[in-house]
């Protein structure tokens, strides 16, 4: 078992005046014409900046956006509008520092009042940031007194201020902050010794993406649901015509491995017994219903049927745990979006635990207006796939405390 995460209530600031907190959020937030498009991001971030602004912290906030170069300053992915709403949300001055590689830079920290914050500007405009490098996470820690990682989704990169800067301080100045805290306990509390039956639903484009997480989870759930274009290669498998459908040819023998895996522990994999499909994969193109397992030749399926829907909700409204990681059909159409909107509200209709994976299913629920009746609903994609693929994740690890 992994050792504990150390929380922010575990730092102990009574040693300190007006503590200086290096504080790595996640505000990788969408941008359109210098517009936030979604605060779901900066909204997330706000109990641990208010908790700490609380106890009296001067705090140094950073974070990456988007993929610039990393030579430097591209204004299309600078944090200033990301500044200007955490401004707006916390009613405090947010100085937002380009230079802060630069010996002025701790003056400017030092000097910081009550009614001011610091951001600094995208991480990812310096090379160093994504290498890991470690002379520049000694600059970024430079002048602070405790590290605090309140960024889930960038977890699963050894990032210099996700690893490199958390190892410049002791470990009992090194804190998750909520957001992180909450995943965990999500993601990997959900799991510790759960309740039967623990229900997996798994969709999305390929196979290939999701070989680790459905092993993984032949070993812990009792019921594993396949959707999504990833069915056709579990249906092909097993003997069925799936027309035009996506099928990775090539994967057919990890289909193979998983089915007997589950097969070993009773797992049920249950798969799409009518479809929702059409003749060719473009935009607007009005959904065919078939209603058997089976496709014909000249049709492709793109979502699961009505029948496919209430046989999944059943189980999904039976279980006592469940994960939902990939949509079940092509969400992002209305015509084949009715599968995953019946996957989503069958998981608001279970008492148990009910937890989506980030990304695609994340962003389906959120679309369907359902994400606050689940339990948890991730914010990272990649990240929340590694843990749930039982991997420890680098940001995390610096995080641990010993048992
Ligand atoms: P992933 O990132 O692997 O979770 O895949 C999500 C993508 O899979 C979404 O963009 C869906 O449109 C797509 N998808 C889901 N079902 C199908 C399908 N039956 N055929 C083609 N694409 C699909």
């Amino acid at each position: 078992m992994a050792a504990r995460l150390r929380t922010l209530t575990d730092l102990n600031f009574s040693e300190y005046n007006r503590p200086v907190v290096f504080l790595r959020l996640d505000l990788n937030v969408p941008l359109k014409n210098g517009v936030v498009t979604d605060e779901t991001r900066i909204t997330a971030a706000l109990p641990a900046i208010k908790w700490l602004l609380d106890k009296g912290c001067r705090l140094v906030m950073c974070s990456h956006l988007g993929r610039p170069k990393g030579d430097g300053y591209e204004k299309e992915f600078s944090l200033a509008p990301v500044g200007e709403k955490l401004a707006a949300h916390l009613g405090k001055e947010v100085l937002l520092c380009g230079d802060y590689l630069t010996d002025g830079f701790e003056r400017i920290v030092q000097q910081l009042d009550s009614k001011q914050l610091i951001l600094l500007e995208n991480l990812r405009f310096h090379k160093q940031e994504q290498k890991g490098d470690k002379e520049f996470a000694k600059i970024l820690a430079k002048g602070m007194d405790f590290y605090v990682n309140d960024a889930f989704g960038t977890c699963h990169r050894a990032d210099a201020s996700m690893v490199a800067v958390a190892e410049e301080f002791p470990l009992e100045r090194r804190a998750a902050g909520f957001l992180v805290q909450k995943e965990i306990d999500f993601l990997e509390g959900a799991f510790r010794n759960p309740q039967a039956p623990v229900t997996a639903i798994f969709g999305g484009a390929k196979v290939s993406d999701k070989i680790a997480i459905l092993q993984k989870f032949t070993a812990i759930a009792n019921n594993m649901i396949i959707g999504g274009a990833m069915a056709y290669t579990f249906l092909r498998y097993m003997g069925h015509t799936v027309g035009k459908s996506r099928v990775e040819e090539d994967k057919m023998s990890l289909v193979g491995e998983i089915l007997k895996a589950a097969e070993a522990r009773k797992v049920k994999i249950i798969l799409p017994i009518d479809h929702l499909c059409a003749s060719e994969f473009a935009e607007g193109t009005p959904a065919i219903q078939c209603s058997t397992a089976d496709i014909p030749d000249h049709l492709m399926g793109l979502d699961i049927g009505p029948k496919t829907v209430a046989l999944f909700a059943d189980v999904i409204r039976n279980s006592k745990v469940v994960v939902w990681n990939g949509p079940m059909g092509v969400f992002e159409w209305d015509a084949f979006a009715s599968g995953s909107r019946g996957v989503a509200e069958a998981l608001t209709q279970c008492p148990g635990a009910t937890i989506v994976g980030g990304g695609d299913s994340a962003a389906a629920i959120t679309a369907f207006g359902l994400a606050e009746k689940v339990s948890h609903v991730s914010t990272g994609g990649g990240a929340s796939m590694e843990l749930l693929e039982g991997k420890e994740l680098p940001g995390i690890k610096v995080l641990r405390a010993a048992l």
